[in-house]
Order: C-alpha cells, then sequence, then structure tokens
C-alpha cells in the first residue's frame, strides 16, 4: 500500500528547547494514520499532528481495545536517522493485537510508515547522546456502540516526539504481594492500555511509602518474579546474570532481548528461568546479589537501589560496582549514536529519501 504523503507547511521545531526536553509532552510536526474498516486497512498516510475527534461512543474507551508501542530513533554522526530493530516491535503490535481481537496491521506497512515519518521529521532527532526520539505507534477501537463485542473499525496511528536523556537515578521496588499484574491467561504480553491503568493504584501505595515502582510478583502464589513497571527485570547473583523466562506473564521485551544476546554472543553466563523473591532474599542474605536493573526502551537500564519485601528492604551495592548493567546499557546506547559495530544487524538506518522527496 503507498503511503500518502502531505507535508505541513510549518514547523513548531523552533518553540521546542532541545536541551530541556520534558519527557512524553513535545510533538513533532507529522502524524501517520491509517483506518480499518469492511475487513481491511484503508488510506495510509502521513498529516500534519493534529487532534483526533471521538464519540463518547468509541468502543476502546469503554471496552479497551487499545494498545501500543514504544520505540526509539536516532540519529548518527553523519546525519542518517537510525531505527532499532522495527520490525521486533511491528511483530509484538501485532501479538498484542491478536490478544485482544484487534485486527493485524501489515508489519512492512509498519516499518515503511515508521522511516517515512522519521524521515520527514528528522530534524527533530535530538543529537546529545542519550536522546531520542521517541515514537508511539498506536491502535484504538472506533466503533460507536454499546455492548461488549470486538469493534468492527479500528485507528492505527505513529506520531513521535524528541526525549532528552533518560538519566534515572537507581530505582527502589516494593515487591508487591497484595495485588498482581498478571495472571496466566492473562493480557500480561501484551502492550493493552488496560495493562497500565490496573498498575497505578498498587504502584501509587508503594510510592505512598517511598518506593519508585513495583516488583511484580505472580498471581497464584506471590513467589515468582514478573516484571517491573514497564521494565523486565535481571539479577546478577554470583556473575550469573538471571531474567524469568517468557511464560506468558511478562512482555517480551526487545531491550530484554538485545541484553540477553549481548552477553550470550560474550560468552558471559546468562539464564532464564523462573527465579523466586526468596532466591533474591536469599542471595542478598549470602552477600552473591551483585546487580538488580530494569530494562526497557525508555531508560534502557534501571539500575536498582533496594527492593522493599514484606518487612526488610534489601539494599544493593552502590552502582559503580555495577558492571554488567552498565556494560550492556553502554552496547545499546552505542549502538543507538552508530558508535558501536552492529554485529546484530539491529540498526535500521533510514534511506526514503527518494520516495519522500
Ligand atoms: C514496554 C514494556 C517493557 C519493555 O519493553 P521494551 O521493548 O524493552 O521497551 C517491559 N514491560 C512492560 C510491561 C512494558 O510495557
Amino acid at each position: 500500500m503507498d503511503i500518502k504523503i502531505t507535508k505541513s507547511p510549518t514547523t513548531r521545531i523552533n518553540e521546542v528547547d532541545f536541551d530541556n526536553l520534558p519527557f512524553g509532552r513535545t510533538f513533532t510536526d507529522h502524524i501517520f494514520v491509517c483506518e480499518y474498516y469492511d475487513g481491511e486497512w484503508h488510506n495510509p498516510r502521513i498529516e500534519p499532528f493534529h487532534n483526533s475527534t471521538s464519540t463518547p461512543g468509541t468502543m476502546a474507551l469503554h471496552y479497551g481495545q487499545a494498545i501500543f508501542e514504544g520505540m526509539k530513533a536516532s540519529i548518527d554522526d553523519n546525519g542518517t536517522p537510525l531505527l532499532f530493530r522495527p520490525e521486533r516491535h511491528a511483530h509484538r503490535m501485532n501479538v498484542s493485537a491478536a490478544r485482544m481481537c484487534m485486527p493485524e496491521f501489515p508489519e512492512d506497512l509498519f516499518v515503511d510508515a515508521l522511516s517515512k515519518l522519521v524521515y520527514i521529521d528528522q530534524n527533530w532527532i535530538p543529537k546529545e547522546k542519550g536522546s531520542a526520539l521517541y515514537i508511539r505507534p498506536t491502535m484504538i477501537a472506533t466503533d460507536e456502540f454499546f455492548g461488549v463485542k470486538p469493534s468492527q473499525s479500528y485507528k492505527f496511528f505513529i506520531f513521535t516526539g524528541p526525549v532528552g536523556p533518560y538519566y534515572t537515578k537507581p530505582v527502589r521496588l516494593w515487591a508487591e504481594t497484595t495485588y498482581i499484574r498478571a495472571a496466566q491467561g492473562g493480557t500480561g504480553f501484551a502492550k493493552a492500555a488496560g495493562n497500565y491503568a490496573g498498575a497505578l493504584y498498587p504502584a501509587k501505595l508503594a510510592q505512598d511509602r517511598g518506593f519508585d515502582q513495583l516488583l511484580w510478583l505472580d498471581a497464584k502464589e506471590f513467589k515468582y518474579i514478573q516484571e517491573s513497571g514497564t521494565m523486565n527485570v535481571f539479577f546478577v547473583i554470583n556473575g550469573v546474570t538471571i531474567t524469568p523466562p517468557l511464560s506468558g506473564t511478562i512482555l517480551d521485551g526487545v531491550t530484554r532481548d538485545c541484553i540477553l544476546e549481548i552477553l550470550r554472543s560474550e560468552g558471559k553466563p546468562v539464564e532464564e528461568y523462573a527465579i523466586t523473591i526468596d532466591e533474591v532474599v536469599q542471595a542478598h542474605k549470602d552477600g552473591t546479589l551483585q546487580e538488580a536493573f530494569g530494562a526497557g526502551t525508555a531508560a534502557v537500564v534501571s539500575h536498582v537501589a533496594d527492593i522493599g519485601y514484606k518487612d526488610m528492604v534489601m539494599t544493593l551495592p552502590p552502582v559503580s560496582e555495577r558492571k554488567i548493567g552498565t556494560y550492556v546499557k553502554s552496547v545499546i546506547d552505542g549502538l543507538r549514536a552508530g558508535t558501536v559495530t552492529d554485529k546484530w544487524g539491529w540498526i535500521v538506518p533510514v534511506q526514503v529519501e527518494e520516495l519522500v522527496g
């Protein structure tokens, strides 16, 4: 399908202070939009960024058929915009769509739309190291209807915004034993809007007690570790890097996958298994818990300062001693900046000039 392009006659770029970018509040000049009805996707197009109007009956608002992706584009020293594993995001969007009974979006069209959109708004990609253009593909149900059933019509859109380097101070996690994020058979593996709504209240309770985010445990026994906020989690115990397996309750994070690949390709010991909170407690007691970190597109790696669980708080070694988390972050940041050799083929340079004009 050909993407129709209508360029904005004006730009808002001069209104933006690139040295002080708040995360997620600044949007670029263009948006990609496509609609689904009569069993097909129609009219893929790039237009000047605009608000959408919707009826109060919009089904996404009532019954939660809404999914999204989060990814980043960067720029190398030659000024070429770079995408990071776009096909994997396109595929994951369709995994989410299938679970929420939404239509698949053609993966080649997803990557094509993304490339052209990023190309057109490439001046918005911040150049400072660690900064990026954040990209938000979204799909929502648009039928106007009372009653629970799959919508017949959908809207797919991609919009983007520059984000500054995401310097996070090490996070304090609370291992949650009352509320759950995802149960076996549920929607935990989908990047579906409702998963985040359900997590807000327990996260707020933990924040009121001085923690930043939750460390989710399994829904049955509150024993097996799942993930944290919008990040997958890793532990380094006695030199072995451990992360929970893709069991259907956690998101198949692109950053998680990169970290496993990077460590494996260097022969470092990594294990994907159902690690329990008790093992983490024991390792902390033994002095073998060397690192814990969250992994996701936004921060790449967020070191964990301490973990609260029941009546204890486990404090981890200082960040200056965190070899694995610091190393994998430097590799991924370097790949994005074009300064680390991409032996995995994850970086996709955007070269669409002849198509976009
Ligand atoms: C998006 C997300 C992640 C991280 O995925 P990346 O592809 O690495 O950004 C992890 N967990 C949840 C729940 C998420 O929504």
